[in-house]
């Protein structure tokens, strides 16, 4: 089956799908983006996704392409055109096509592109075994907490945890503090048994699976404290996890080469997946009836 991508207003073959040469996605990086998980042919956590596109783009002063509405219309076309079960959706919105030069164009519409393909739940090895983490400085700007498509940090940290063959690199800031990893939010449970995550600002993205577990958590009354902590707590800690739309909740098991806790998955991350899981099919339930 050839894929389909939505592109400016129409649904083309992916192998032909384009975007021009002046588009300020390309050229400045001017842009922001969404990754959907799909299970069961059904967008997860949808809405959350659509709110933060919107505070992405507010915060770039890029106008929406197009009514929540008829995007919850265009995402639902690509996943079905792509016939995609499980997979996930990626929505990539730039400032538009515009001579070259930085200050913002005027008269230029929002460029859009929604694609959808098949992508692989974690494997049962990293669910029941857990990953590894290495880390990394973290060297991005000042603006983390919106998703922009300027990903060259993410992607240096990402390469330096593949070549080092571990699933992420979790980002140090300055002050020795954990800010999120590559492309993932980072957990521990801390040295009194409480489930720690670091506080939203501008230095991190607010994921929307890191809402989702802490929901789950406060809803289940784990004992749940939003706060930074440091690497050297982490490498103390009972136990580590990562979040993320396609990760959904994974256990770190070593940071730097070191085991973390016991080395092995600890007991909040048992209690958090099936949480999580039984979150995800709670919605997509309530989505079919
Ligand atoms: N932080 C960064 C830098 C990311 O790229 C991602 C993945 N989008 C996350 C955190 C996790 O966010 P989410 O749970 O919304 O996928």
């Amino acid at each position: 089956m050839s894929r389909i991508s939505y592109v400016n207003g129409q649904y083309v073959r992916h192998r032909e799908a384009a975007v021009h040469v002046d588009d300020r996605g390309y050229q400045f990086a001017d842009g922001v983006y969404e990754v959907i998980a799909v299970s069961n042919g059904r967008c997860i956590d949808l809405d959350p996704h659509f709110d933060r596109l919107d505070r992405s783009l507010r915060e770039l002063q890029i106008a929406a392409p197009m009514p929540r509405s008829a995007l919850r219309v265009v995402v639902g076309e690509t996943v079905r055109r792509n016939r995609v079960q499980t997979g996930i959706v990626y929505i990539q919105v730039t400032r538009g096509v515009a001579k070259r030069a930085h200050p913002f164009p005027k008269d230029t519409h929002p460029a859009i592109v929604v694609t959808a393909r098949h992508f692989p739940p974690p494997s049962e090895a990293y669910i029941n075994n857990g990953v590894k983490v290495i880390t990394a400085p973290d060297i991005r700007w000042g603006r983390c907490d919106i998703k922009s498509i300027s990903l060259l940090p993410n992607i240096l940290a990402r390469q330096a945890a593949t070549v080092a063959g571990v699933y992420e690199a979790w980002l140090i800031d300055k002050a020795g503090d954990v800010t999120e990893g590559s492309a993932s939010n980072a957990w521990i449970v801390d040295a009194k048994g409480k489930l720690v995550t670091r506080t939203l600002g501008n230095e991190l993205l607010g994921g929307i699976t890191r809402a989702a577990i802490l929901d789950a958590a406060r809803q289940n009354k784990l004992d749940v404290v939003e706060r930074a902590f440091s690497l050297d707590e982490a490498l103390h800690a009972r136990e580590a996890m990562v979040t993320s739309t396609t990760a959904f909740v994974l256990p770190v098991v070593a940071i730097d080469g070191k085991p973390v806790g016991s080395g092995v998955p600890g007991p909040i991350y048992q209690r958090l997946r099936p949480l999580y899981e039984a979150r995800v099919s709670a919605e997509l339930g309530a989505f079919t009836a």
